[in-house]
């Protein structure tokens, strides 16, 4: 266990992916987890295996993106679990074109769900964690953020994800707050099966061209960002605070 405390965790996005690893792999370092999605059916997965394995899970339905539905659904937690000091901004979409067939619609729910979502998220939460002079903020940035054809909405809105968390990092650092990104490279989930699906590629070609591409010769899981997370919403990690961290099995770019 890496946290010496049992504290109340917030995952976004957390029915698959990086989302579900994250809620499993906090679970799994003592925590009570309180596992977001859009929908609160599709939550009962990860709630299951951090059940059955002993852990404290609640599910809970919440589009990130609408503030009503994010103050109920922050407020639920903190009566069902305790204040929430630990807050993982992961959900996320992708909705790819070149720029000059991406629809405004597709601008703005991208950057609606990233950033919009993680601004009302972490506004709701850090009012526990500034009460309890305690707090632990993960954004999940992307390699994208430093380019990538087809995704200005994305690669827009997570680097808006690297200035969101610097900046929270020396708002809330006084009140024991820290705020880092996690910036993934090629990570196996249904968001790199989707793009494999739009360029017309299995999704098995698809992930061995990445991993020829990686200086560690795979592709990334999901637990590979769930142990990062894991690192940075530790005790122990107080000191790091406002940082990046690529995590691409190589430099990032
Ligand atoms: P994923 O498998 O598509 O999972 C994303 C989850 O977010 C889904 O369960 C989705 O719900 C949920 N979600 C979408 N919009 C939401 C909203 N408005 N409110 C609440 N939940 C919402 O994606 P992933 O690959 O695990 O990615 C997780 C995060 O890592 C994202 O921020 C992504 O941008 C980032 N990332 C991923 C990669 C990669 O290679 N996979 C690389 C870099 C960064 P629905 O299923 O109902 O849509």
């Amino acid at each position: 266990m890496n946290s010496t405390t049992q504290r109340t965790a917030i995952v976004t996005g957390a029915a698959r992916g990086i989302g579900a690893a994250t809620a499993i792999r906090l679970a799994k370092d003592g925590h009570a987890v309180a596992v977001l999605d859009l929908d609160e059916a599709s939550c009962a997965g990860t709630v299951s295996a951090i059940t059955s394995s002993g852990g404290r899970a609640i599910a809970v339905g919440v589009d990130v993106s609408q503030p009503d539905q994010v103050e109920a659904a922050v407020a639920r937690v903190a009566a069902e679990l305790g204040a929430p000091t630990i807050l993982v901004n992961n959900a996320g979409i992708i909705r790819d074109n070149l720029i000059f067939k991406m629809t405004i619609e597709d601008w703005d729910a991208v950057l609606n769900v990233h950033l919009r979502g993680s601004f009302l998220m972490t506004k709701a939460v850090q009012a526990y964690m500034t009460a309890e002079k305690y707090g632990r903020i993960v954004n999940l940035s992307s390699t994208s953020a430093l380019g990538n054809r087809g995704q200005v909405n994305y690669s827009a809105a997570k680097a808006g994800m690297q200035g969101f968390t610097k900046t929270l990092a020396i708002e809330l650092g006084r009140f024991g707050v820290t705020a880092n990104a996690v910036a993934p490279g090629f990570i196996a989930t249904d968001m790199t099966r989707s793009t494999a699906e739009r360029m017309k590629i299995s999704f098995e070609d698809f992930l061995a061209g990445a991993a020829a591409q990686i200086p560690v010769g795979r592709v990334g899981q999901p637990e590979d960002i769930a142990a990062t997370i894991s690192f940075l919403t530790s005790e122990e990690a107080g000191f790091v605070s406002g940082q990046v961290i690529y995590v691409a099995g190589g430099p990032e770019d």
